[in-house]
């Protein structure tokens, strides 16, 4: 949850996309678990042998191996920590960048090119302790204790021999054998040995892949929750008690009834909770105490996908995907078909701007496609209209816009709204006027709530900021 979506992105393309993960695995159930089987046969037959020559010489090789395996595991797991660190890195260099690419325009406007470079490089300097690291272990692997150990304790045995042979314990026929059994028995054990190596790094971008697939989603339907009937409209929030963290509850004690069909504006001063209020409708998140209602069932018990599909939202910046209008329209609703299409951009307005575009409803829409804020809000507003939704959610929707775009959005908002149950929330009073109440969030719940009228005489926060927004103009 806490993971750059950079790192994600890595996680879940280039691992993937790692062909270690198909030839690891495939090779693991095709030929490799061949090649073990056969090799600690081979192993066991050759320790049985020697061991019936002279059992002494068995023992010996025994106990070389014991501490040489112990220091071929140890090494190999650090080996393996490397890799992962490796992994970390270009992870982090990864999200590094897309910040970067993705922050371009801030980058230049804020004359940070210098800081983009010092964060990236920062990175690629880290990268290189790591390279040290690295060729450290290739070193130690090749030639370093554990070569030392493998000649000492190898070699030795034939010195041992040796010395059996002028002691007359042993013949020379019987050394040969030895020899050629010890190295019949070396062969196949530092095969498995290596192969169990070649496994535990093949499986690293697996098990990383595994790590993302794990991650449970704080918000899940409860096992069985039934889908949702077609919706009326109707919500409640009912005692609703909620915090981001335990520390700082931000809604107190919520309670706050909405009839279907009815538009709310939700004002109130900064941080006071509004767009918590819409995050905890959408099921972002749950309430630490009480209950959001839709139509009577709590949300928390039904199935979450139906309730989403009778719900449409726009956001304070409309996000467009590389792709042409009708694509970007058709999000709201991937199946529906032409007529459908044609009538929610007729709803919001957008007809005379699709009219206007040299491919229609094919135009592409992307870097450098020349859309107004104003044409954005509305290609938002068309897409949630587009799967013809119970309740409607804007949050902010005319917050980057100029005054003459605000009211032309705000009148199609207004227009929309009749129909369905709706929440807007907005910084600024007068756009808000059509709806039929509006509710004051202040001080962890529901200050007041009722026209603009009633609003004056009865909420000293709700006329004062009245009055500061009309003494700004
Ligand atoms: P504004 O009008 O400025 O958008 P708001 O009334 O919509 O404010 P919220 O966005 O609901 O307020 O935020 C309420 C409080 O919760 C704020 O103090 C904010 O800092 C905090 N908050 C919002 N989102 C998070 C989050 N994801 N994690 C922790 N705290 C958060």
């Amino acid at each position: 949850r806490n993971r750059p979506i950079g790192e994600n992105m890595y996680r879940t393309s280039e691992d993937i996309g790692n062909e270690d993960i198909y030839s690891g695995l495939t090779g693991m159930v095709t030929d490799d678990w061949m090649e073990i089987f056969e090799a600690i046969y081979r192993a066991a037959i050759t320790a049985l042998l020697i061991s019936t020559i002279e059992p002494r010489i068995g023992i010996w090789v025994f106990c070389y191996f014991v501490p040489w395996s112990i220091m071929v595991q140890k090494y190999n797991t650090w080996y393996k920590q490397l890799k992962f660190d490796d992994k970390t890195l270009s992870q982090e260099r990864y999200a590094v960048m897309r910040d970067i690419v993705a922050g371009l325009k801030n980058i230049k406007a804020f004359g940070r090119k210098r800081w983009a470079e010092h964060r990236y490089f920062g990175i690629l300097n880290f990268t290189q302790r790591w390279h040290y690291k690295w060729l450290w272990a290739q070193w130690l692997g090749a030639q370093g204790p554990m070569k030392i150990l493998d000649i000492i304790l190898n070699r030795g045995v034939f010195i041992w021999c040796a010395i059996m042979v002028m002691n007359g314990e042993i013949t020379i026929g019987e050394i040969t054998v030895i020899t050629f059994l010890v190295f019949e028995f070396l062969k196949p054990f530092k095969g498995v040995m290596e192969m169990i190596q070649r496994f535990r790094m093949k499986l690293i971008p697996a098990e990383r892949m595994i790590q993302v697939m794990d991650e449970i989603p704080e918000i899940q339907d409860k096992p069985n929750a039934p889908s949702l009937p077609p919706l009326k409209g109707d919500v409640e929030f009912r005692n609703v008690r909620f915090g981001y963290i335990p520390e700082r509850v931000i809604l107190n004690n919520l309670n706050l009834k909405v009839r279907a069909g009815e538009t709310i504006a939700l004002v109130g001063p900064s941080g006071a909770g509004k767009s918590t209020i819409l995050n905890l409708f959408l099921r972002l998140a749950d309430p630490d105490a009480g209950q959001v209602l839709i139509d009577g069932y709590n949300l928390k018990d039904i199935r979450l996908k139906s309730f989403i599909e009778q719900t449409g939202v726009v956001l304070q910046d409309t996000f467009l995907f590389s792709g042409t209008i009708r694509e970007n329209v058709m999000y709201g609703d991937l199946y529906t078909d032409e007529a459908n299409l044609l009538a929610a951009i007729e709803e919001a307005d957008l007809s005379d701007f699709v009219a206007e575009q040299p491919d229609g409803l094919d135009t592409w829409l992307g870097e450098g496609t020349n859309i107004s804020g104003g044409q954005k809000q509305r290609l938002g507003i068309a897409r949630a209209l587009i799967r013809h939704p119970k309740v409607l959610l804007f949050d902010e929707p005319t917050a980057h816009l100029d005054v003459q775009s605000e009211h032309h959005v705000m009148k199609t908002i207004q227009k929309v709204t009749r129909t369905h149950s709706s929440f807007i929330i907005s910084h600024r009073l007068s756009p808000i006027q059509f709806a039929d109440r509006i509710a004051v969030i202040a001080n962890g719940g529901l200050e007041t709530i009722g026209t603009h009228k009633e609003l004056l005489a009865n909420s000293k926060i709700y006329a004062d900021l009245w009055r500061e927004q009309e003494e700004g103009h």
